[in-house]
């Protein structure tokens, strides 16, 4: 399997190529065609593994291949939002989605705790496509109008038991429920443990299972 025969967006091939990638981990051979058909994705995968590249790549494909035709006011509306459970990780996993979108003209973001919330809504106003962020805060910005989830398309949650180890369900099924527009979900865990097979019942739609 090559990178080249996964479907991606030349743009986003090219991002691969530059970061020296040659071959698709088994996650991402396995993921991406089936994120890029439109498929809920449950993927039990550790940190490692690829995952992150596994639903950046797809993810930048899709909103670059779709045109948001809603009559949202916004030019550039949130139509990817990324869920971590630490400002580490949502840092990390930033990082890349910046690195794979070099090309693409899409922009994206990353917002969490810790951080004066009104330091962050200038770069949020400006608009952005591809949203990384914790629960906690994201639910603040929510509240002061400094982000809108309606057209958000595709909702990722990376180790999603951990943000329930936090604590974190109220404001993720509260995250799920403002996003109304989504068609979307993917979701990332360690394990499969019950509360997150609820969690995959509750929000998502026959999701294929993979398990690396
Ligand atoms: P992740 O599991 O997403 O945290 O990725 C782990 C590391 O593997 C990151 O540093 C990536 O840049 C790198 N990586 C991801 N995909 C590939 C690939 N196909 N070939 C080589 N390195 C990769």
């Amino acid at each position: 399997i090559t990178f080249a025969s996964l479907g991606l967006a030349p743009e986003v091939l090219k991002a691969v190529v530059a970061q020296g990638y040659e071959t698709p981990t088994a996650i991402q051979a396995e993921a991406i065609p089936v994120i890029l058909a439109g498929k809920d994705v449950l993927g039990a995968a550790q940190t490692g593994t690829g995952k992150t590249a596994a639903f950046t790549l797809p993810i930048l494909t899709r909103i670059i291949r779709h045109a948001n035709h809603s009559a949202s006011p916004a030019r550039h509306p949130i139509r990817a939002l990324i869920l971590t459970p630490t400002r580490e990780l949502a840092d990390q996993v930033y990082a890349n989605v910046a690195t794979y979108s070099k090309g693409t003209g899409l922009r994206s973001h990353v917002v969490y705790g810790g951080v004066d919330v009104k330091a962050q809504q200038p770069a949020l106003r400006e608009g952005i496509e591809v949203l990384v962020a914790t629960p906690g805060r994201l639910l603040d910005h929510i509240q002061q109008k400094s982000i809108n989830l309606s057209q958000v398309e595709i909702l990722v949650l990376d180790e999603a038991d951990r943000m329930l180890d936090m604590g974190f369900i109220l404001d993720i099924q509260n995250i799920f429920n403002l996003c109304t527009n989504r068609k979307q979900t993917l979701l990332f865990s360690a394990t499969f443990a019950p509360e997150i097979i609820k969690l995959s019942k509750q929000f998502m739609h026959e999701p294929v299972k993979i398990e690396i």
